[in-house]
Parts: C-alpha cells; structure tokens; sequence
C-alpha cells in the first residue's frame, strides 16, 4: 500500500467514513519524492526526538521515522489515529498522540534534550504554531515546515523592507530562517488553492535581542498595527502602548531614532533599541519617585 497513492486514500478514507475537514488543512501529500525531499531537508540525525505536526494518514511520518530516533506524531483529529496505527505499525520509534498541537507540553517531551519540528503545516494555524515554537525556542534545534508560499516570504523577507510583518520579526528573533523549495499544489490531495513552500527554522541559542520579550514584541505589534503611521504616532496612538507624547519622543531619542520613521522600516536591532529605551525610561522614573 502506498500512502502518497490518491486512490488509495481516497479507498481507505471512504472505508472509514471519513470526510476530510478544510478548517483542519487536511491536504495530504501524494508525491513520494517531495515527502523524501522534506524529510531530507530536516536534516535529521538518527539521535534525533522529532515531533511531527499533524501527522495525518502518516505519510511524512514513515520518512521521519527512519531517520529519527523517535517521532512524536501529534494529530488532532481523532478519526485519523485508527489509520495512524495502521500504518505506522511498522514502525517501532513512533509515538501517536491524539492532541491540538497548539495544547502539547512541549517541554516535558524534550525533557534535557533538545527537539526537532517538522510538520506540513495546517494553514489555518501557522501563526499561532510558530509563536508557540519561539515561546520555546530554547528547547528545539530547527523546525522544517510545510507553509503557504506568501507565508514563506514573508517569514524570509529581510526586517525593515515593505515585504516584512510582525512575523517576520518574531521569528527572526529567535531562528534564523531559510527558504527551501516551493512545493505546487498538485502535489496534494485534495488539491489546495494556494502553493506552498518549506522552510528551515534554525533556533538560535539566545535571541538576536536584549530587551524583555514581552516589551520586544509589544513595540513590534504596535508598530505594525499603525505600519503606515510614524513611530511617534504609532507609540501614542496603539492601545496596546498608548504612551504619552512626551514618553514617546524621549524613549525615541534614547534609541536613536527618527520620530518620523515608519515603524515597518526598523530592523530587529533598532526595535531592540526602542524597547530597551522604554525599560530605561521607566527605571528612571522609578528612580526618580
Ligand atoms: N502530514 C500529513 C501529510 O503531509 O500528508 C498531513 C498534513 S495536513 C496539511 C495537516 C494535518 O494537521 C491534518 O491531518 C490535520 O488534521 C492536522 N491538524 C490540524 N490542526 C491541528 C492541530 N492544531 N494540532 C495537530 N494536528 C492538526
């Protein structure tokens, strides 16, 4: 039996009675070379604990598991994990788990030891897949993922150019970030409407900044909500700081920066600089009371 066969799983979805569900991204890989070439590009060791995001019928699964030493197969949806055991029976080093991946305690998989991710991505949730991943970035070696093309750029795209986001950021911060290949559509089934591309996470040791991560991240959020707006406006006017003008324009001179900048032009230093001004600023105040 071959999993990357669309008649065979259309056969074994139907003896199941299993209708696959868009808002779950379930688009299964029918192509054997592009399967080997994810799990190749993962660069796996054989000393490797890997956790595998949605694992489906397991096709990505069977590579992974020759090349690990474990796999953790996390799917969420229930009505797949009969056909999980079934075909991953072969395979000794696979651990099946029934979850939301976004609910899994990944620290007490990895333990003392440090994990791999690879996953073909359910579209739906990249964002809050990869914030999850950079809450524990400190726990994991790299992470390949299967993502839509637009998300590969933008994850790709160098800080400070129309073609970043907050994302951009976020994920830089902590990995640096290497497009693949571009994967087409057809090779899934059922055929998706958008291409895809995988890309190769590789965590850092320690973020490429110094500030509080929680300060870090709201000066970028506040930053790109106003992405139009200058950094003076977008520190004011975005709820999510709302500081007072004068508070704004000192913490910018601290950092060195242009008030009229757009926040979307800064790299990841200079937001580094910003949110670092802002702990100073309070300190002083602190001080000063
Ligand atoms: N790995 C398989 C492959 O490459 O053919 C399936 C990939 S398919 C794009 C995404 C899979 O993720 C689906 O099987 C879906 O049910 C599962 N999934 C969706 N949301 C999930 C979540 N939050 N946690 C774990 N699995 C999830």
């Amino acid at each position: 039996m071959s999993l990357t066969s669309p008649s065979y799983i259309r056969d074994v979805l139907a003896q199941h009675k299993i209708r696959l569900k868009k808002s779950l991204g379930q688009h299964f890989l029918v192509d054997e070379n592009i399967v080997r070439k994810i799990a190749s590009a993962a660069q796996l060791s054989p000393q490797d604990t890997v956790v595998e995001i949605g694992a489906g019928i397991g096709t990505l699964t069977q590579e992974l598991a020759q090349r690990a030493a474990r796999v953790i197969a996390v799917e969420i949806d229930g009505r797949l994990i009969p056909l999980l055991k079934e075909h991953l029976r072969p395979c000794a080093n696979v651990t099946i788990v029934n979850q939301d991946f976004l609910q899994l305690d990944l620290r007490e998989i990895a333990l003392d030891k440090k994990i791999v991710i690879v996953g073909n991505l359910p579209y739906g949730v990249t964002a809050p897949i990869l914030e999850k991943l950079i809450e524990v970035y400190d726990i994991l070696t790299a992470a390949t993922l299967l993502v839509q093309a637009e998300v590969a750029d933008k994850l790709c795209a160098v800080p400070g150019t129309r073609d970043a986001g907050a994302i951009t950021i976020f994920v830089q911060g902590f990995a640096e970030v290497q497009r693949v290949f571009s994967v087409s559509r057809h090779v899934f089934f059922p055929k998706p409407e958008v291409d895809s591309a995988l890309v190769r996470l590789k965590f850092y040791e320690h973020p490429q900044f110094c500030a509080p991560a929680g300060l870090f991240f709201t000066v970028v959020r506040a930053a790109f909500n106003l992405r139009r707006k200058t950094l003076k406006q977008s520190l004011t006017r975005s709820p999510l700081l709302a500081l007072s003008p004068k508070v704004a324009l000192e913490a910018l001179e601290r950092a060195q920066l242009d008030p009229q900048r757009r926040g979307e032009t800064l790299s990841i230093a200079e937001f580094d600089r910003l949110a670092q001004a802002l702990v100073a600023l309070q300190r002083d105040r602190d001080e000063a009371r």
